[in-house]
């Protein structure tokens, strides 16, 4: 099946790279974009924003239309699987907007899949229209199910609430991922319970190590907990059988024996993804990141806004991937506690 954008034709049968896929210089094929719809959120989780975050002011973020351009235009460039994440996707006004007019990719093939990551605090208002629009699964973040450990870390969140949308998502027929992020000594003895869980659910469970994005006003030492720490914790428990599943990005899969359930493991501070990396980020400014770990980026609203045809931001686009680094930087500095990087995730999504 062919289907034209602008002047160019895609061809979606074709085995391996399409003739206008985006490669970068390690060879590697961009297939996957995120993008974060807002910097806002309505919690204020301790390893992501400090409690006092100042946002973006509304006039530079890009409308839902150059959101839905800019999307398109990778579309164009053979990226075949979007998420939208944020800050809190689901509390951008008029998101729904936004994954209606996306779908129309869904439908026409382009796109393979349509997703989102969220905190669940408004799926019960929108799980039933996102299924509608033809997404099939997202990834919902919870680090606890006890109630005051997540009042703890989200800072403004209610556990109730985002139980609420996981049943409606569940109840609408999404397929829902639930992403932990391990704390030291916050829900380390939790993770176990976690899984069976989310797997008694029918649940994937995925476990991710704390990045030293932005500074959130804690020490990263305090809150680093190595997954292979986990892991080996879960072992004394579960019997974790390998399974190859290969997503292109930092996860690695094991299959529970005892739930039958899909558990991932996380590891951004090791570099052991980074060869098959298919992804880039925007941000809701129109900054493209081609590593979430490191700091050169490019300005594609200006492209985008300099002209009604999408040629500049084509090119934009393929100058920034001849840009894509090998591999990210991140450390956690033991000796000036800071760090890694200055921006937050919730800037340009997880
Ligand atoms: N608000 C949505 C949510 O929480 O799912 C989407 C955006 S949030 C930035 C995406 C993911 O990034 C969440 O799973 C969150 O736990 C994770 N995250 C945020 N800051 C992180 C950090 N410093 N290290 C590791 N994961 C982080
Ligand atoms: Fe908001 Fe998600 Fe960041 Fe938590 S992790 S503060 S829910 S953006």
């Amino acid at each position: 099946m062919a289907v034209a954008h602008d002047s160019s034709v895609i061809d979606l049968d074709r085995a391996g790279p399409r003739p206008l896929a985006l490669i970068d210089p390690f060879a590697r094929a961009i297939t996957y974009l995120r993008v974060s719809v807002t910097d806002r959120c309505d919690f204020r989780c301790v390893y992501c924003m400090s409690e006092h975050m100042s946002f973006l002011p509304k006039a530079e973020l890009l409308s839902l239309e150059e959101l839905d351009r800019l999307c398109s235009a990778f579309i164009a460039k053979g990226v075949s699987k979007l998420r939208l994440t944020g800050g809190e996707p689901l509390v951008r006004r008029g998101i729904m907007t936004l994954v209606e007019s996306l779908s129309r990719h869904l439908k026409s093939g382009a796109l393979k899949e349509l997703t989102l990551t969220t905190n669940a605090s408004q799926l019960q208002k929108f799980a039933a229209e996102l299924k509608g629009h033809g997404v099939e699964r997202i990834n919902v973040s919870l680090d606890t199910l006890d109630p005051d450990k997540f009042r703890a870390i989200t800072r403004w969140g209610d556990l109730d609430k985002v139980i609420a949308g996981i049943d409606a998502a569940q109840a609408a027929g999404l397929q829902v991922k639930i992403n932990a992020v391990a704390l030291k000594g916050v829900n380390e003895d939790e993770i176990a319970g976690l899984v069976a869980w989310a797997h008694g659910r029918g649940m994937d469970l995925t476990v991710i190590e704390v990045m030293p994005l932005g500074d959130v006003g804690e020490t990263r030492l305090d809150q680093y907990l190595p997954v292979s720490m986990v892991r080996a914790r879960l072992s004394e428990r579960y019997t974790l059988e390998d399974i190859d599943l290969q997503t292109g990005g930092p996860a690695r899969y094991v299959r529970v024996k005892e739930t039958g359930g899909r558990l991932g493991f996380i590891t951004p501070m090791t570099h052991n993804f980074c060869e098959s990396c298919n992804r880039v980020r925007i941000t809701c400014t129109g900054t493209l990141y081609m590593c979430l770990g490191q700091e050169d980026a490019a300005d594609l609203r200006t492209p985008l806004r300099a002209s009604e045809s999408d040629d500049l931001i084509h090119k934009a686009i393929d100058e920034a991937i001849t840009r894509k680094p090998k591999g990210h930087d991140f450390v956690i500095d033991r000796r000036q506690r800071r760090p890694g990087l200055a921006r937050h995730m919730s800037v340009t999504g997880g």
